[in-house]
């Protein structure tokens, strides 16, 4: 599988006048290394020797089951929860000193009810080094982005499901940081705050920083131009586009007739196939239905991993 060219660096200026030949490429060092993860709780592997590199302006889409380990390796990344074994080097760094340059939103909400946004914002921003005119340049670029300037002092225990999602994203956002880890920033998010979040982490991306994004929801990624990292039983089993990933994989095309009857086909050619069927239908068609390969299809399909 493959895994698209990272952004190139900019030239130094050394190399650009130099007159040895073309210049060697280079990738860009990752924002995010991670290597062989371990963690168990108890009888439980949660990470089974978990693996992922990100690059600057790459956003990962971390998907998998409930249960595949994907919340435990952000909360290792975090500098949350302590791995048994691995490596996590975060621009070189080990996750506590890196902290500074990490931006985290939580899968679970954790706001202080009776603190406005301004002050969840001041307060991130502050603990990151931002001081004065830029921290609060930077609280009003962040509310502007995530629509929450009108609620920026309203205490977070009086604003809505999506609103906090947004002030809790703000809070990962706020100091700019290289890397983004967020987990399930939409769950029960409105369109309005979907995309809005979506915007927002698109725009972070373009500008340089590497994004973790975990999600069930394969439509977000593909807006996002994400490639993907499954997750499967505390590893990740596959890795690349998601072209790469889906293409070839079996979807279904279903004509139902006007008689009430049906005609379902399993196929890698959607297309190919209705044409087929409706050439050879015979009778009146009430409706049709094309279902491409999702997330599911692609988990079916990696079941053959599976070793017991
Ligand atoms: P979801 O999609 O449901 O959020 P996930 O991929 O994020 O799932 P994790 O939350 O990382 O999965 O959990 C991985 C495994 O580790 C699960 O079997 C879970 O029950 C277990 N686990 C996670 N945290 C703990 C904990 N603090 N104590 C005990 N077991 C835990």
């Amino acid at each position: 599988m493959k895994i698209p060219a990272a952004p190139s660096p900019p030239t130094p200026p050394e190399e650009a006048a130099g007159s040895a030949g073309p210049p060697a490429e280079r990738l860009p060092e990752p924002v995010l290394e991670v290597t062989g993860l371990t963690k168990r709780y108890g009888d439980v592997e949660a990470l089974g020797g978990f693996t992922l590199s990100v690059a600057p302006g790459e956003i990962v889409g971390l998907v998998g089951h409930n249960g595949a380990g994907k919340t435990t390796f952000v909360e290792i990344v975090s500098g949350l929860v302590r791995a048994d074994g691995g490596t996590v080097r975060v621009v070189g760094h080990d996750p506590h000193s890196a902290r500074h340059m990490v931006g985290v939103a939580p899968q679970h909400l954790a706001l202080y009810p009776s603190f406005t946004v301004r002050e969840h914002l001041k307060l991130f921003g502050g603990l990151s080094g931002l001081r004065r005119g830029a921290l609060h340049e930077a609280v009003d670029e962040v509310a502007a982005d995530l629509r929450l300037t009108e609620f920026l002092d309203r205490p977070a225990g009086f604003l809505s499901g999506g609103q906090q999602r947004r002030a809790q994203a703000g809070t990962a956002l706020i100091h700019r940081p290289a890397l983004l880890l967020l987990d399930e920033p939409t769950a029960g998010a409105d369109p309005e705050t979907r995309q809005a979040l979506l915007d927002t982490v698109r725009r972070r991306a373009e500008a340089g920083a590497a994004v973790v994004y975990t999600t069930h929801y394969l439509a977000e990624l593909t807006e996002l131009g994400a490639t993907l990292a499954v997750a499967k039983r505390g590893r990740v089993v596959a890795r690349g586009t998601a072209a790469d990933l889906l293409t070839g994989l079996p979807g279904e095309v279903r004509l139902t007739f006007e008689d009430g009857t049906e005609d379902r086909r399993s196929t890698a050619d959607p297309t190919g196939a209705l044409v087929e069927m409706l050439a050879g239908a015979g009778r009146p068609v009430a409706s049709v239905d094309v279902h491409k390969p999702d997330l599911d299809d692609l988990y079916r399909s990696l079941a053959v991993l599976d070793d017991d």
